[in-house]
């Protein structure tokens, strides 16, 4: 086994973040660099180091992870968001445990850099 992720560490407590939300299944934190006004992490407590290594057995997963930033935006009355997920380095992927990043607050364009 690895070395822990610090998404691992905030799961385990031995970080500490600002828990928007937490369940058996997953956290959400606000993120500690935001690009936008609202900008939190959803991350699976399952350790899955990115979307690409996730498989057939995840999907309930997955869902609750899109299903979690859905009712983030519900409850934070937010009319309209934007849901990365970072794979691999060459995408900006920085730590190695998937997450949803949620960006609100702020107008967007496309395509992302
Ligand atoms: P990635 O670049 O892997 O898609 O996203 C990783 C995100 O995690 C970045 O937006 C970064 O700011 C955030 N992050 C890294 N370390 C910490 C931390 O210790 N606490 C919190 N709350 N966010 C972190």
């Amino acid at each position: 086994m690895s070395e822990k992720t610090i998404f691992e560490k905030i799961i385990a407590k031995e970080v500490p973040a600002q828990i928007v939300l937490e369940n058996d299944d997953l956290i959400v934190i606000n993120d500690v660099n935001p690009q936008a006004p609202i900008h939190v992490l959803i991350i699976p407590k399952k350790r899955i180091a990115r979307i690409s290594e996730s498989d057939e057995h995840d999907i309930i997963l997955l869902g609750k992870l899109i299903l979690a930033a859905k009712n983030f935006a519900k409850q934070k009355h937010l009319t309209s968001f934007r849901l990365v997920i970072n794979d691999g380095v060459q995408a900006g992927q920085t730590v190695p445990h998937l997450h949803i990043h949620l960006l609100a607050g702020r107008p967007m364009t496309w395509p992302p850099g």
